[in-house]
C-alpha cells in the first residue's frame, strides 16, 4: 500500500512507517460501493446522530436544572426559614 501523504511504500501494513498515516479507511472504502438510496440512508443516520447529540446536551442542561430545583427544594424543606439572599 502507497501513502497517500508521503507516497511511501508500505506493503501491507495500513499505517504508514514514514509518517504514520493511517491508511485503512474502512468509511471511505465501504461509500465508494454505495447506491444513492444507501447513501442517503447514510447521511440520514449521520444526521440522527448529530440530532441525538444535540438531544443529549439538552437533556443533561434539562436534568441540571431538574436536580438543581430538586436540591432548592429539599434544602427550602429542611430549613423553611432560610433566605436565598
Ligand atoms: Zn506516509
Amino acid at each position: 500500500m502507497i501513502c497517500p501523504r508521503c507516497k511511501a511504500e508500505n506493503g501491507t501494513r495500513t499505517i504508514c512507517s514514514k509518517c504514520g498515516y493511517y491508511m485503512y479507511h474502512p468509511d471511505v472504502l465501504n461509500r465508494v460501493k454505495m447506491t444513492k438510496g444507501e447513501r442517503a440512508k447514510e447521511d440520514a443516520k449521520i444526521i440522527w446522530k448529530k440530532i441525538f447529540r444535540v438531544l443529549r446536551v439538552v437533556w443533561m442542561i434539562l436534568v441540571v436544572i431538574v436536580m438543581s430545583l430538586v436540591i432548592l427544594g429539599v434544602l427550602l424543606w429542611i430549613f423553611p426559614n432560610a433566605s436565598l439572599g
